[in-house]
């Protein structure tokens, strides 16, 4: 029987080589080569396993253009806090796309977060209006100092306004504003809407905790925190007169922020562009300063494969990769 090299790259190696930018070209090349149809994901797989409260699954897909196959499996366990662990837990297979061969054992945790701000941010940058100052973030947990980063390296802002539903949350972010050098204020969310020019959303909510009305010509609105049915962040009114973008209309209509509109006929799929389109330059993006731009970013499989082929790469050249014979 033949052994195989497998690298072991672990969550420490991860956030040592992966960095903000890595991530960003990544998730960029992925959803353009996902419009393309060079790369495509399997059906996600996700389920209540009935034991310690935990949601468990996969999510996995092929590049062909960038010679990456795999999954990334794990999930949601509520009882992890207590035992010092995150709640969400995952970890990346990468195989060989000739041989399909195990190569690489990557911990996903770190790059779920910093891909997911990647999606927000390549978002950003190509929907936002370039002369956007005020970012508005409407969430507070462990993703959103990831987003704050990501975002501010894509426009000139010079001011976060935030809003949260638990509020005592908000400190920590105010602190990763203050690192960054910009200015920082705890708004109501109507303030929120009036005040900012490009705003992300990152909670947990199952229902609207933004109002179209609150919402100025020009702004972008990053949906990110729906990644599952039932949950919602937006008023679906605001995807019926916004021009939205997604990662991948499938999820987009079915476990994105869409799924309310289009559940209510306000708008169809078709209304739903790939954000890859405008990457690869086959649609125009944003089409006036006065439009409101909408992505609905649902989080593919093919993100996380995206970076953890960069850190089993980048772990490997730098000498800093595990290896076992399997
Ligand atoms: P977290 O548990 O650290 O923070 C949860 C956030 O949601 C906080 O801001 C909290 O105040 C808020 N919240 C909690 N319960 C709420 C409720 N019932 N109503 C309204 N707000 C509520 O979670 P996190 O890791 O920061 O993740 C935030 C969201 O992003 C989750 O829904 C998660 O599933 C989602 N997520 C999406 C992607 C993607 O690719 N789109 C990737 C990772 C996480």
């Amino acid at each position: 029987m033949q052994t195989g090299d497998v690298l072991i790259v672990g969550e420490d190696i991860c956030q040592q080589v992966v960095g903000r930018k890595d991530a960003f070209d990544a998730v960029e090349a992925v959803f353009g080569a996902m419009a393309r149809g060079d790369a495509y994901n399997f059906p996600v797989i996700r389920e209540a396993i009935g034991y310690a409260d935990a949601l468990y699954g996969f999510k996995s897909g092929f590049d062909r253009a960038g010679q990456v196959l795999g999954l990334k499996s794990g999930g949601y366990w509520p009882g992890n806090m207590e035992k010092g662990l995150t709640n969400h837990q995952s970890t990346v297979c990468l195989f060989d796309p000739d041989t399909g061969r195990l190569s690489a054992l990557v911990g996903g945790n770190y790059l779920t977060a910093v891909r997911t701000a990647a999606s927000s941010s390549v978002s950003i940058a190509h929907l936002a209006r370039r002369d956007a100052k005020v970012l508005g973030m409407v969430g507070a947990g462990h993703q959103s100092a990831f987003q704050l980063r990501a975002a501010v390296e894509q426009r000139d802002f010079d001011k976060v306004v935030a809003w949260n539903p638990h509020p005592e949350m908000l400190p920590r972010l105010a602190a990763v504003a203050e690192e960054l050098g910009l200015a920082f204020g705890a708004v109501i969310p109507e303030e929120l809407g009036a005040q900012a020019d490009v705003i992300i959303t990152i909670t947990s909510a199952f229902e609207p905790l933004v109002m179209t009305d609150w919402i100025k010509p020009g702004t972008h609105v990053a949906c990110m925190g729906t990644d599952t049915k039932g949950k919602q962040e937006v008023d679906p009114a605001l995807l019926a007169k916004a021009a939205v973008f997604t990662d991948e209309v499938a999820q987009s209509v079915s476990i994105g922020e869409a799924q309310h509109a289009v559940a209510r006929g306000m708008i169809s799929q078709d209304d739903i562009t790939p954000i890859g389109a405008v990457i690869n330059g086959d649609h125009a993006g944003r089409t006036n300063p006065d439009q409101i731009t909408l992505f609905d970013g649902t989080g593919v499989g093919l993100q996380d494969l995206a970076v953890a082929s960069v850190a089993a790469r980048l772990a490997q050249e730098q000498g800093l990769a595990g290896h076992a014979a399997l």
